[in-house]
């Protein structure tokens, strides 16, 4: 059974949004664009996986959880696919890129061969589940579980891959043979029956915190005011809607509504800050009207926080700390 979903990681939601906003002639597009296609392309793999480990439907209790985001000895830790069975746990790293990919032996290399043939070391994905599976088991540890925990390395099914390592020390597969490899695990043990795996399921869950890396301004070193203003037209993606006779309307493609402010105030928490005045809603909405922005921003489903000048809003669940 599956307890937790993927959906679109906020990185990839604000790198988006920063991609839409960003001149195409600012020295730091590139790096955004970059960064941007990877993350794009990372989460097309592990929707891949998702599709087809959904053909995984054992008859034992199980659970699957996807992007979990665990914290373990002050550091926290992501796992991009999680399957805990009755005798074993397994982590799951899911890669995606458009270049061939070399493992060699002696030691360990994950050597990535582009277009041109260019070589470059890639850093070893075993070293980074190996260091995820440390996290989880002392996370289940002060829990009291022990149960044997392994390392599945996996390539979406359009990477080309060569291994040339005898012996990986991981066992590395396409998208397309999980659903066999997980048929196939040997259930020896049984460590945990449905009810212990339903209750870890479930804590893992209450312990998930959703990866949050904005404002992106700060991570990319982008000055705020480089980032465009105004409400983006959901219709043709151009910025420069207009509020006028109570709704939002886009001058290049004639598309109104009256709810389009509301990613351009999610677009300034992502990029730019975690507070937002009246003035700066009128700044990044563009918008003349302190009045109307007001009852706009009353129905952003935003807090508002203290008074007269030093008023601000802030996201409803930012006030809830995180367990
Ligand atoms: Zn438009």
């Amino acid at each position: 059974m599956i307890y937790k979903k993927r959906t679109m990681p906020n990185e990839l939601k604000a790198l988006l949004s920063l991609d839409k906003r960003l001149p195409n002639n600012h020295m730091k597009k590139h790096e955004v664009k970059k960064n941007l296609l990877i993350c794009q392309a990372g989460y097309n793999g592990e929707l891949e996986f998702d599709a087809h480990i959904a053909e995984f439907q054992p008859d034992y209790p199980h659970a699957i959880l996807h992007d979990l985001y665990l914290r373990q000895d002050g550091a926290y830790f992501q796992i991009d696919s999680l399957v805990i069975t009755p005798s074993s746990i397994t982590v799951v790293e899911v890669k995606n890129h458009k270049d061939k990919t070399v493992i060699k032996a002696n030691p360990t290399q994950f050597i990535r061969v582009f277009q041109n043939g260019d070589r470059k070391p890639m850093r070893n994905p075993y070293i980074e589940i190996d260091r995820k599976i440390h996290f989880l088991k002392n996370w289940l540890n002060i829990r009291g579980i022990q149960i044997p925990i392994d390392g599945l390395l996996i390539f979406a099914h359009t990477n080309e891959l060569s291994i040339e390592h005898p012996s990986p020390e991981m066992k590395t597969i396409f998208t397309y043979e999980a659903p066999a490899h997980f048929r196939s695990l040997p259930m020896n043990e049984h460590i945990l029956d449905g009810h212990a795996i339903h209750n870890l399921a479930t804590a893992m869950l209450e312990h998930h915190k959703d990866y949050n890396p904005f404002p992106l301004a700060d991570l990319y070193a982008i000055a705020p005011e480089d980032i465009t203003p105004g409400v983006i037209c959901p219709s043709c993606d151009r910025p420069g809607m207009r509020w006028g006779r109570e709704k939002w309307n886009c001058p290049s493609c004639g598309h109104a509504g009256k709810t389009e402010h509301q990613q351009t105030v999610q677009d300034w928490f992502m990029l730019i800050k975690p507070q937002m005045t009246n003035r700066e809603f009128r700044y990044f909405t563009q918008l003349n009207n302190r009045n109307v922005a007001r009852s706009l921003l009353a129905k952003s489903g935003l807090q508002l926080i203290g008074e007269r000048k030093a008023a601000h809003y802030v996201l409803m669940k930012e006030l809830t700390p995180s367990p």
